[in-house]
């Protein structure tokens, strides 16, 4: 009995979330379309539209059709009806983002952060969500839930954190804390795979059924999406990237490893060799100033300026990356694959270095059916990541549900 009652509520969740998504997606569509698209009986569109109609989700919209001026009925989101919070808990930095179901920023804030114990960094980010809410309560009528990421392991499905490569943490339950702190659901993840969940929904890999995203930061990370779905494996150390051997004979990674591609290719790595090198007394425009020390994005400007040292240091980098990269091409043979980061900002330098060690590298089946490489439209949005678990979990996870009734 209690399996019967189990697998209707999952079906009326399923269809409810079904039919909400294809209003949503289409921005304005007909009962018949809901029917047609979503494989339900005429009744069961007009009951579950009348729920969200009631719950003040959605609106009728009259609308005039060519065929000899008769008026329809369509069905469209009610604008600015669901606010989703969003926050970005990284190592030195939190953001925060309040956005409508479309992903339009209504408000943001950042502060630094430099917790020393979990406890300390709960209780920081639970005061700093607060407030933020309490700021910006004008915009809100009613606040599906939280999405938050950060660096790390993280078991979404538990909502807790394992590991963290900044603060040393135990089995962390951020989402039951911050959920029963602010009284809404709260959803977790890393960072990186929000993001190339993100960009599989709204950015750059959007239509592409498998993708790989790669990030270049203080780390290199990498978040998998296969057959339209998050890659998360079964314990969480999945997209590792920055620990890919590149040179056996290099310098141990904070791992325990030798020569990890992250001890060549993140950013404090390429900054490191080339302050190095600059003090060896390379020339380089990078010598100029005499009171910062050159960082990424003043490498990669450099480069894009025609510096020798700068170009040399980004296409070494590009090459090293270019190598993982096409590794992981070969065993998942992802459609696309998007690159984050600061280093993007010399695209037009590592871009022709990691496509050659693609096409020199991996199995060509067919030219035109070559893996692409694209460059992320949402890494400076760090509250994507955590609006996509949010609107994920409203559109295709039950959410919606519990929001209505
Ligand atoms: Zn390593």
């Amino acid at each position: 009995m209690t399996t019967v009652i189990a697998n209707l509520d999952f079906v009326k969740e399923r269809n409810i979330s079904a039919v909400y998504q294809a209003i949503v997606d289409h921005g304005s569509i007909s009962r018949i379309q809901i029917a047609r698209q979503c494989r339900l009986a005429a009744g069961s569109v007009t009951r579950i539209t009348r729920q969200l109609m009631e719950a003040g989700l959605i609106v009728e919209q009259e609308q005039q059709t060519s065929e000899r001026g008769r008026r329809a009925t369509s069905l469209a989101p009610r604008q600015g009806q669901i606010q989703i919070l969003a926050a970005r808990a990284g190592r030195t930095k939190l953001h925060l983002g309040l956005c409508d179901l479309s992903g339009k920023l209504l408000a943001e804030y950042s502060e630094p952060i430099q917790p020393l114990s979990q406890v300390e960094f709960t209780k920081q980010l639970i005061a700093s969500l607060r407030k933020f809410l309490k700021t910006h309560k004008k915009h809100i009528r009613c606040l599906a839930g939280v999405g938050i990421t950060t660096p790390g392991l993280v078991n979404s499905a538990k909502g807790i954190i394992t590991f963290m490569p900044h603060l040393s943490v135990s089995n962390l339950p951020l989402a039951e804390q911050v959920s029963d702190a602010l009284g809404i659901p709260c959803f977790i993840n890393n960072f990186i795979s929000s993001m190339a969940l993100a960009e599989h929904h709204f950015g750059v890999s959007r239509g592409f059924k498998n993708s790989l995203f790669v990030s270049v930061h203080n780390g290199v990370g990498a978040g998998m999406i296969l057959d339209d779905k998050l890659y998360e494996g079964s314990t969480l150390a999945v997209g590792e990237i920055g620990h890919i051997q590149i040179d056996p004979l290099g310098e141990r990674c904070y791992c325990g490893n030798f020569g990890c591609l992250e001890t060549l290719v993140c950013n404090p790595a390429i900054e490191k060799r080339c302050h190095k090198l600059l003090a060896s007394g390379v020339p380089s425009l990078l010598n100029k100033s005499q009171t910062k020390k050159a960082d990424i994005l003043a490498i990669c400007h450099a480069a894009n300026e025609g510096d020798q040292l700068a170009n040399d240091l980004l296409k070494e980098a590009a090459g090293n990356l270019g190598r993982a990269i096409a590794m992981s091409v070969n065993l998942l043979r992802p459609d696309t694959v998007v690159l984050a980061g600061e280093i993007c900002a010399a695209a037009t330098i590592i871009h022709p270095v990691i496509k050659h060690c693609l096409k020199t590298q991996t199995v060509s089946i067919n030219e035109n059916l070559q893996t692409s490489v694209v460059y992320s439209t949402l890494y400076d949005s760090p509250w994507y990541g955590g609006f996509t678990l949010v609107r994920r979990a409203l559109l295709e996870e039950g959410l919606l549900l519990q929001l209505i009734q």
